[in-house]
Formats: C-alpha cells, structure tokens, sequence
C-alpha cells in the first residue's frame, strides 16, 4: 500500500522540519510552491525571518504541464535523488546537495540555491558567467567518468545499471527527441508557416537514418549514469559557482548525450540571441557561446582524459590512447545528439524560452528555421566535424 500524497504548503513545510537536517527546525514556518518546470511541485521552505532555507520537491503522479491524461512514473523522484546522490559523491562542487528522499511519498528535500539563478535566463538576458562553460565540462567528466567502466568494477557496474533503470522517462525522451519530429504526431507544436521545413525533415532520409542511430544508441549504450536532462534549465550558476539539479531521466546511456543536450541548449540560444536582444546587440553574446561550446567540450575531454590516465581500473581500457579513442566516438555522438535537441525544441512538444518568448512573429520564425537547418545539418555531418573549431566553422556556416 503507498503512503503516496501531494503535498499542501503545509505538509512540506512539516517535510522539511522533519527531514531538512537544519539545526533550527522550529524557525520553518511557511512554504511556497515555485515549479515552473513541466512536472513536478517544488517548494520553498521560508523561515521566521522570510529567508529561504531549503527546497521540498515532489513528483506528481502525472505529467504537470499536461494534466491527469499523461500519467507518469513516481519512481522517477528516487531516480533523481539517487542519480544526483551518485554524481554530488563524484563532483560535490556543481551537484546540488540532497538531504533526504523519500521513495513512497516521491519526494526529496535538497540544499537552497536562491542565491544562484537559472542558467537560461541569464543567456537569454545576456549576463555571462565566464566560468560556467569549463565548470559544466568538468561536472560531466566528474559524473560521467566515474560512473563509467573505466572507473567502475565490472559488477559494480551492473549492479548500478540495473538500480538506474528508468523506462518511462527514458521513452519521454526517445519519443520526443528522436520520434515525434520526423513523423505527424498530435505533441508536435510549431507555427503553420514552418509546415514546409517541418515536412521536409519527415521527407528526409539520410536525416532520418542518423536519427534513427542516435535513438538506437540511446536505447543500447549504458556507457555511464546520465543526468539525462542537462539543458540549461537544469543548471543554477553564480559567481564562479555552478549547480546540476533535475536529473529524473538520469539512467546509463551514452556518454555524448549528456554533453550534447548541454551543447545543443548553447547553440538553441545562440540561434534566439538575434530575437531576444536584436541583431546588433546579438553578435558578442553569439560570440561569447561558440567560445563557450569550445571552452566545454575542452574542459571535459582534457579532464575526463587525465582521469582516464590516473584512476582508469579496467586493464584493457587503461592502454594507453583508448581513452582518446572513446572521446571520438562521445564528440560524434554529442554533435549528431545536439542536433536533435536543436530540432525537438523547435518542431515538438517542449520548447526553451530562448526562443519562445522572441515577441516579433517574423524574427521568432526565422530563430526556429535556423535552428531547424543547424540541427539537421549537425546530424547528419556529425561524423565528419572532427574538432570543437571545426563545429565553429559549421555554425557560422548555417548563419
Ligand atoms: P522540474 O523537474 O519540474 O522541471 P526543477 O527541478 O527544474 O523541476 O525545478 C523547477 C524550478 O524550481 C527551478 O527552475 C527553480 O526555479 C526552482 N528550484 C528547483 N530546485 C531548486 C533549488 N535547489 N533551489 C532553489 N530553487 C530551486
Ligand atoms: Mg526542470
Ligand atoms: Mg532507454
Ligand atoms: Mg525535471
């Protein structure tokens, strides 16, 4: 029988008295409920003084943004605990701090980051962090490394693939990321002028063949525990500070997928900068992304190389320059992921505020057809963009 029930400000008020681990519990008096994400309730815990203190998040037994006719998987509260528990072990430093979850209630209380704000809005507003880009390549050789078979015992390894099977939430992703884009399907949501450009990728059959690589790589790489949602709505950043939260749809999956959603968010603002602070006014902030996609692919390559080197337990995979090898294979992969990430928030159900909330019509029409031709041109030429510099020039190249 589940104890499962959604919380009033009240009960998670109560939550984090129990269960917050403050040394004054008694001075929590009131909640307020703050999830402007798609599913889930997130509230924040005040005290007497009306400071924030500390964060009650809980799954809803349904799709949020939806409504009760998408049902969905509690279980996903205990994957995103146990993933960011795994990855604050590895990368304490940008994994945000869980201090308790509950698995029958769906429902984990984690450290407050109201100092820090959500990495998408500044992008969008053009503040820039200049550390953020190299603080999240060193997350994702943290995490990703030491979740892999290069650090990992072979059974340890499969134990914690069997503990981070995540079925529902990864069928999320492989329908709206590799699926519903290239078919007609009810979730797909982009404006009727698009209609050419939308069907001309259901038309295309090299694309089409890419996609439908990187979707089986998806189902059959568990190469290391993803976040599995790292867009740059997942990602709180301060002065030199950088945080992971939101990791339901971690799972193993293959390394590049991690670092091409983080990729592609970069490119999907720099496809919305022009509308957001006019053409102008765009071009250092654009500027400022392609140099952030270089400075993070080459923060996670040389870390995740020097990890490989130092702490690598496998024999075979210790030989000198496999771990080079490997970073071919992610930086392809992470390339051809960018892309569909490009294309799904432009033509599918879930959108970014980097280019939904562009006001005029024709500039938010003419940020989602770059978008479009940008990730269809990374699928496909994944295989031979061979370098960071290389992914630069392609970019430039499509505008
Ligand atoms: P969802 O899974 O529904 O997308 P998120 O974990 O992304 O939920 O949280 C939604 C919002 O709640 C965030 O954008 C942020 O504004 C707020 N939030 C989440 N976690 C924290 C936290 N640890 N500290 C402060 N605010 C948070
Ligand atoms: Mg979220
Ligand atoms: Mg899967
Ligand atoms: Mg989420």
């Amino acid at each position: 029988m589940s104890h499962y029930r959604t919380f009033t400000a009240h009960d998670a008020v109560a939550y984090a008295q129990q269960f917050g681990g403050l040394a004054d519990p008694a001075s929590l008096v009131e909640a307020q409920e703050v999830g402007d994400g798609n599913l889930n309730l997130v509230f924040k815990i005040f005290d007497t003084q009306g400071v924030s203190r500390i964060i009650v998040k809980q799954a809803l037994p349904y799709v949020r943004c939806v409504g009760e006719s998408w049902p969905l998987t509690l279980d996903r509260a205990r994957l995103e605990a146990q993933t960011l528990v795994e990855h604050y072990k590895h990368c304490p430093q940008h994994t945000v701090k869980i201090q308790h979850y509950d698995a029958e209630l769906a429902v984990m209380v984690m450290e407050d980051l109201s100092s820090h704000r959500i990495w998408r809005g500044e992008l969008i507003s053009g503040v820039y962090y200049p550390q953020a880009a190299s603080q999240l390549g060193e997350y994702l050789a943290q995490t990703l490394f030491h979740t892999s078979d290069f650090y990992l015992h072979p059974h340890e390894k499969k134990a914690q693939v069997a503990r981070f099977i995540n079925p529902e939430m990864c069928e999320i992703t492989e329908d709206l990321f590799f699926n519903d884009p290239y078919q007609i399907h009810e979730r797909n949501n982009y404006p009727a002028e698009l209609e050419p450009e939308v069907a001309a990728l259901r038309d295309d059959a090299q694309l089409k063949t890419a996609v439908a690589a990187l979707k089986h790589r998806f189902f059959s790489h568990a190469e290391a525990l993803l976040h599995g949602d790292i867009h740059s709505g997942s990602i709180f950043v301060a002065d030199g500070s950088l945080k992971a939260i939101d990791a339901e749809f971690g799972y193993f999956g293959p390394v590049g997928f991690d670092v091409g959603t983080a990729i592609g968010n970069l490119l999907l603002n720099y496809c919305g900068l022009p509308g957001q602070l006019g053409i102008r006014e765009a071009a250092s902030g654009r500027d400022q992304r392609l140099a952030d996609i270089v400075e993070l692919w080459n923060t996670f390559a040389e870390r995740f190389q020097w990890l490989a080197r130092e702490k690598t337990r496998d024999a075979a995979l210790a030989f000198p320059g496999y771990a080079s090898e490997f970073l071919k294979k992610v930086w392809a992969d992470a390339i051809g992921f960018a892309g569909t990430e490009l294309i799904r928030r432009s033509v599918g159900l879930s959108h970014v505020a980097d280019i939904d909330t562009i006001q005029d019509k024709e500039m938010k029409l003419s940020c989602l057809r770059h978008a479009i031709e940008l990730g269809k041109a990374l699928i496909v030429l994944a295989p031979r963009i061979d370098s960071a510099d290389e992914l630069v020039a392609r970019v430039r190249q499509y505008g």
